[in-house]
């Protein structure tokens, strides 16, 4: 199984399937124990993300930690990923690139088989309740609502929740944003 990660991980570090791959300067494949019972998802990496190859490593990263904290995670006990995982110098992928990209992380989500899936913002809640072929809807409705997945390889639940840089634009969002977050009753 960790085989399997790492020459996937092989496959994204030599990746030009798109012209993202001009900009990044390390694409971040994600991090985290193979043996997640959480992964998250977030939409891609940022400028520190790029120049570190790691997910969630600025200022939306720092606040991450704190709603981990609350939930009673640590980043040692998830999988932290993104949806596409070259640097977005305008924080934003087109439909081509998000169809491109995914295959990468539907392969994360099967060899890891995470029993949650927390869905961090509309892209990924986009992308995740599409495949599972779910009724979409604002996030403002869906955040911190759980949806049962069975297929026949394995069965998990996917949670929408705001993105954290969301309630770092919006700090009237924060406390839903924590809220949210205390609720999730922990799986590891
Ligand atoms: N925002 C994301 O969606 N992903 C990251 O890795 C960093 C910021």
């Amino acid at each position: 199984m960790i085989d399997e990660l790492a020459e996937l991980k092989s496959q994204v570090e030599s990746c030009q399937k798109c012209k993202l791959c001009k900009t990044r300067k390390n694409p971040v494949f994600g991090e985290g124990s193979e043996n997640a019972k959480i992964m998250l998802i977030g939409l891609g990496p940022g400028y520190h993300e790029n120049r570190e190859g790691r997910p969630f490593i600025g200022a939306a990263g720092k606040f991450l930690n704190k709603l981990l904290a609350l939930a009673g995670l640590k980043r040692e006990h998830v999988y932290i990923t993104n949806i596409m995982k070259c640097y977005l110098p305008t924080n934003k992928a087109t439909d081509d690139e998000i169809k491109t990209c995914t295959p990468y992380l539907d392969k994360q989500i099967e060899i890891i088989k995470p029993k949650r899936l927390l869905l961090l913002g509309n892209v990924a809640t986009k992308y995740l309740l599409t495949k599972f072929r779910l009724q979409l809807a604002p996030i403002g409705q869906l955040h911190g609502k759980p949806f049962s997945i069975s297929t026949l390889f394995f069965q998990t639940q996917i949670i929408p929740m705001y993105h954290p840089a969301a309630a770092l634009r919006n700090p009237g969002l924060k406390d839903v944003v924590k809220n949210d977050w205390k609720n999730l009753a922990v799986v590891r």
